[in-house]
């Protein structure tokens, strides 16, 4: 049985829930490391709170270059900087750990994103107010870097490389659209329901006739429902059918 995590506050649980699992599984590390990891990054966490940056911890942090910038302001924080002089640079080396992991980097890998299945709760009210639901960058990063770039239609799409990573540029798509979020108890915006594509499979998906999309979302889904049920995203074929293929814009 998974666990499932509750949040009370609002506060946007999947990435600390993520990294949790992803040092446990993927890196293997022991719990004692585990904990080192966490205590930087509370600590880090504080440093943002007083100067009002953030408004829980660094995990609500869903923008990669944001996540950049953060870690900047820390390192020319010269309270930090001694904080972590004495700390054996432990600070340092945790918040750069991180980062490594919010960007996909190395050890996240289609087999690695499945272990990271899990329930998660979906973002903050205020954003359920807005019926906007946000869209975290970094899982998207993460979900590209873990299909190592290849078009997950067909992986010998070609595409063009992209300026910012020297990568093949791919999109990340919702297989059931994000707007669907008020019918599900936990989270769409989760490892599960993001797919690879190229830009053009990606625009088939929204624009495509059914006929075309109806055998590439019928592959996704014997690919994915189990990785649905992990993620606690409870549906049937048909409804997912349904879903995936409604509502596109
Ligand atoms: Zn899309
Ligand atoms: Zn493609």
């Amino acid at each position: 049985m998974r666990k499932i995590s509750k949040q009370k506050d609002g506060k946007d649980a999947a990435l600390k829930e993520y990294y949790k699992l992803y040092l446990l599984h993927v890196r293997g590390l022991k719990e004692s490391t585990i904990r080192h990891y966490f205590n930087s990054i509370q600590t880090a966490s504080r440093f943002l709170l007083e100067k009002n940056l953030i408004r829980h911890d660094i995990y609500e942090i869903g923008d990669l270059q944001c996540l950049y910038r953060l870690r900047d302001i820390l390192y020319a924080d010269p309270e930090f900087v001694e904080l972590d002089r004495r700390g054996n640079r432990m600070y340092s080396a945790g918040l750069n750990n991180y980062c490594r992991f919010a960007e996909g980097s190395g050890f996240l890998n289609a087999t690695a994103m499945t272990c990271l299945d899990v329930p998660v709760e979906p973002r903050s009210n205020v954003v359920r107010e807005n019926m906007k639901w946000q869209r975290s960058n970094i899982l998207r990063v993460q979900a590209l870097a873990a299909a190592k770039y290849a078009c997950e239609v067909d992986s010998v799409h070609k595409s063009f490389i992209a300026r910012k990573n020297d990568k093949p540029y791919m999109e990340g798509h919702h297989l059931i659209p994000l707007l669907n979020q008020g019918r599900f108890e936990y989270s769409l915006d989760v490892y599960a329901n993001i797919v690879c594509l190229c830009p053009l499979c990606h625009r088939m998906l929204h624009y495509g006739r059914k006929q075309d999309l109806e055998p590439i979302l019928e592959r996704f889904w014997i690919e994915r429902c189990k990785r649905f049920e992990h993620s606690g995203l409870s549906l049937t074929e048909g409804q997912f059918m349904d879903l995936a293929l409604k509502n596109r814009i």
